[in-house]
């Protein structure tokens, strides 16, 4: 394996790289315990001084006066240094959260594409000229809101990060990034690249720590203008709460329970095949993971034997194995709770068709790792059928119609995505209305375009990332009117 630097401990804090002065916190490797580095938080101050420094950043006319085509060359200058750099991003996220080597390298890879592709979009945004209605020519315009509160979760860092600063960089904002607690370091890293590039650097803090001191800091900060929060829904409340109280916006991208659904046509090779990715894939650390299975009650039998037979085949390993499947979870701590979750579904009467348990091999014995496991005996009401387990735990659960199946598939709080397998495009797209996901995904699973809106319905989120207009929930928008009567308003005048 090539040398791995230790990263340094430090955060950029308005333009200024320096030692946090909040707690430290150790970033450890989930697929043998070892300690990759330590980073200080952020304290209020340090948010405070970035978020004074991002607004000065955004009001400095050397970026509040650059045309579309100037930020767009900086952005384009972004997502060529994230490629430059591109193994050893890959390679520090993957010792900071477990993920496979190809995961996370597909993860940086798409965070340069995100970059290059706000860069595009910056290009084709126009504001409007409403048609007139007196003698006055009104303008429709965009503006940057200031400064973005943006706090991203552990399991994509790069992408989710990239998500939220490629494009309220476009739309001409600062941002605040607050990654998580345990996986500051690709972020960190990202934020070198993106100063380097070109970008002001006051107008990129990354201020990690503990969501609940600097998470809350930056929400409840009077000079942030938006939250964009990627996270549990439960989180999601809280911020949805300061943002009411501000009357701020929020975009939120939460949690989901998401079910795929194989009907009887399915084709056998594909419905497994994209189940086992859907769910196991990041180890099932995924807001969009298919961790409900609908199978059809007349089949149920042959279509669990054969996903129980794939799961128990997947290989598990330290993610910088090229032949890992299924990395460590996250972290320890993480693992235990996923591990505490399947013994609750035990005793909410669970049959374990495999895994179930932390795998005994001594090749993993120092790692986070829980094999990938299948559940089945639940009633769709049950707490593991509901609540999100962020872990590799699929529950498999029968129906009798199509009329059982949408029930089924609708009984949870939650609306992120959906499976369909099927070879009747008339029945998927049946399927694809009535099922309540912001995403569907017909024959394939798990599918990613930056250019595609990626939303949540219900609990599981509230507006849109990615698309071309995500870039304008990062803007205001104003209207201006240009009057054009020869005479004064005649109101005034005797
Ligand atoms: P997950 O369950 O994926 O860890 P969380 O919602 O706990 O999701 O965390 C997502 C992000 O939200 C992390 O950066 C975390 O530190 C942050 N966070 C957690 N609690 C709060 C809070 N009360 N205020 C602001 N940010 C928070």
């Amino acid at each position: 394996m090539q040398p791995f630097p230790v990263p340094p401990d430090e955060i950029p804090v308005g333009g200024v790289w320096q030692r946090g002065r909040g707690s430290a916190s150790r970033c450890v490797d989930p697929a043998d315990g070892s300690v990759v580095a330590s980073i200080h938080a952020a304290d209020s101050a340090q948010v405070d001084a970035a978020a004074a420094a991002g607004a000065a950043a955004a009001a400095d006319p050397a970026w509040r006066d650059l045309l579309p085509h100037q930020r767009a060359r900086l952005l384009c200058r972004v997502a060529d240094a994230i490629e430059e750099h591109a193994s050893e991003l890959a390679l520090l996220q993957t010792r900071n959260t477990g993920k496979a080597l190809a995961e996370t390298s597909a993860l940086v890879a798409s965070a340069a594409g995100t970059f290059r592709y706000y860069a595009a979009a910056l290009e084709t945004l126009e504001g409007e000229l409403p048609p007139r209605r007196g003698p006055h020519l009104t303008m429709s315009v965009h503006e940057p809101i200031g400064v973005i509160g943006a706090i991203t979760p552990w399991n994509s860092p790069i992408a989710s990060d990239a998500q939220k600063i490629a494009p309220a960089l476009a739309a001409g904002n600062a941002v605040l990034l607050k990654p998580a607690e345990a996986t500051p370091l690709v972020s960190l890293a990202l934020a070198r690249l993106v100063h380097a590039a070109g970008v002001p650097a006051g107008l990129l803090s990354v201020l990690p720590g503990p969501g609940s001191v600097v998470g809350d800091a930056i929400a409840r900060h009077p000079r942030v203008g938006k939250l964009a929060f990627t996270g549990g829904t439960a989180t999601g409340r809280v911020l949805g709460r300061i943002a009411a109280e501000r009357i701020i916006p929020v975009t939120m991208e939460l949690g989901g329970k998401s079910p795929t659904i194989v009907c009887p046509d399915a084709d056998a090779e594909s419905a497994v095949a994209g189940i086992l990715y859907g769910i196991f894939s990041s180890t099932g650390q995924s807001c969009i993971a298919g961790s409900r299975i609908f199978l059809p009650r007349a089949e149920y039998s042959a279509w669990s034997r054969l996903l129980t037979e794939g799961a128990g085949a997947l290989r598990l390993g330290p993610g910088t194995d090229p032949s890992t499947q299924v990395g460590p979870l996250a972290t320890f701590a993480h693992r235990d709770r996923v591990a505490g979750m399947v013994d609750r579904a035990r005793d909410e009467g669970a049959r374990v068709l495999c895994g179930g348990r932390i795998p005994d091999s001594p090749r993993l014995a120092q790692g986070a790792y829980y094999l990938p496991t299948l559940l089945a005996g639940l009633a769709v009401d049950a707490k593991t059928c509901q609540e999100e387990i962020f872990g590799p735990v699929g529950v498999l659960l029968p129906y009798d119609d199509e009329e059982d199946l949408v029930a089924q598939a609708n009984a949870t709080a939650f609306g992120l995505a959906c499976g369909v397998w099927t070879e009747d495009y008339r029945r998927a797209l049946r399927l694809a209305q009535r099922v309540e996901a912001g995403t569907v995904w017909v024959n394939t699973y798990k599918q990613f375009s930056i250019s595609t809106p990626f939303s949540g319905v219900k609990e599981s989120g509230l507006g849109s990332d990615k698309g071309r207009l995500a870039i304008r929930s990062y803007q205001r928008q104003k209207s201006v009117y240009l009057g054009l009567a020869e005479e004064p308003i005649g109101w005034a005048l005797r």
